[in-house]
């Protein structure tokens, strides 16, 4: 390396920086984006982390400087976060919408479901790994259930689902490439199962028309008549699907109400029980990211 390029060359960035805000501290994430015009700052829901966004070619300095500007927006946007509540012996989640009671169980086995009031959802082994049991109990219900739905309107469509992968996917409820491949987020197991049912027929859909026009809706409610209970609202109007208030595309006839939501419908039942389940509720499929996959509308 020149002397020069010695000389001038950038300290490497620090990962975290730290900004107050009436007396609390916050941690927030440096990204550097080739695509970064400003500095841009945002709290991702699920995490809670706080990420800064800033061009190559800007300083940490100014990075810092913007931080603290905008201590104010950090805070107010971390307040309206729900807090996370892990797993534990007691508490109360929805299963396929039907709220249970996590019990632990002191004995030898898995995780199992006991009738009840309210039902059970019953861990045995050590205490220490029940997080990690109900997690990937759930997880595995999910994978269950989606993959069947998914098959299930694939074969209605006569279109090949080449692989179904859950994931913990947090800035969408589900996606799909134009090969077949399909992804969803876990914690649709926790909303009813029309819910999930729709997530899948919406995603199959898409393997007819990859898009969100007319024809896409006719497609969903022709093999998903159940459509209209689930149908979901993106949450703060940042879309996978067109904007009510901006040119609708919907079929016609259809009103959408905030009421009707699934995003309301799973914070509530969230809030209700498991507020730690309410955080990471994204947005279903982001149409900006269908189109730049498919290069067409
Ligand atoms: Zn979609």
């Amino acid at each position: 390396m020149s002397l020069r390029a010695l000389l001038f060359r950038r300290p490497p960035d620090p990962q975290l920086i730290e900004t107050a805000f009436d007396g609390a501290i916050f941690s927030v994430q440096l990204r550097r984006h080739r695509q970064a015009r400003r500095y841009t700052l945002r709290v991702q829901a699920a995490t809670r982390a706080v990420v800064l966004t800033m061009p190559l070619r800007g300083s940490v300095k100014e990075a810092r400087a913007f931080a603290e500007r905008n201590g104010g927006w950090i805070a107010a946007r971390l307040k309206r976060l729900p807090q996370a509540i892990p797993f534990a012996d007691g508490l109360e989640l929805p299963l396929r919408g039907v709220p249970h009671r996590i019990a632990h169980r002191a004995t030898r086995g898995t995780v199992w479901t006991e009738a009840g009031e309210p039902p059970l959802l019953c861990v045995a082994g050590e205490r220490a790994h029940l997080a990690r049991r109900v997690r990937d109990f759930l997880k595995r219900e999910a994978k269950r259930d989606l993959e069947a739905a998914s098959r299930r309107y694939a074969t209605l469509l006569a279109v090949t689902v080449k692989r179904v992968s859950v994931r913990d996917q947090t800035s969408r409820w589900g996606s799909c490439t134009a090969e077949g491949v399909l992804s969803y987020s876990w914690r649709l197991i926790l909303a009813p199962s029309y819910v999930l049912d729709y997530l899948a027929a919406h995603e199959v859909a898409h393997l007819v028309e990859m898009n969100h026009s007319r024809k896409f809706w006719r497609v969903v409610m022709q093999i998903c008549p159940d459509w209209r209970r689930a149908k979901p609202l993106p949450p703060g109007g940042r879309v996978h699907m067109p904007s009510v208030s901006r040119k609708p595309r919907w079929p016609a006839g259809v009103t959408v109400t905030a009421r009707d939501s699934l995003l309301r419908r799973i914070q509530f039942s969230a809030k209700q029980r498991a507020a730690s389940l309410a955080p990471s509720v994204p947005p279903m499929c982001r149409r900006r990211s269908l189109q730049s996959r498919h290069g067409r509308q």
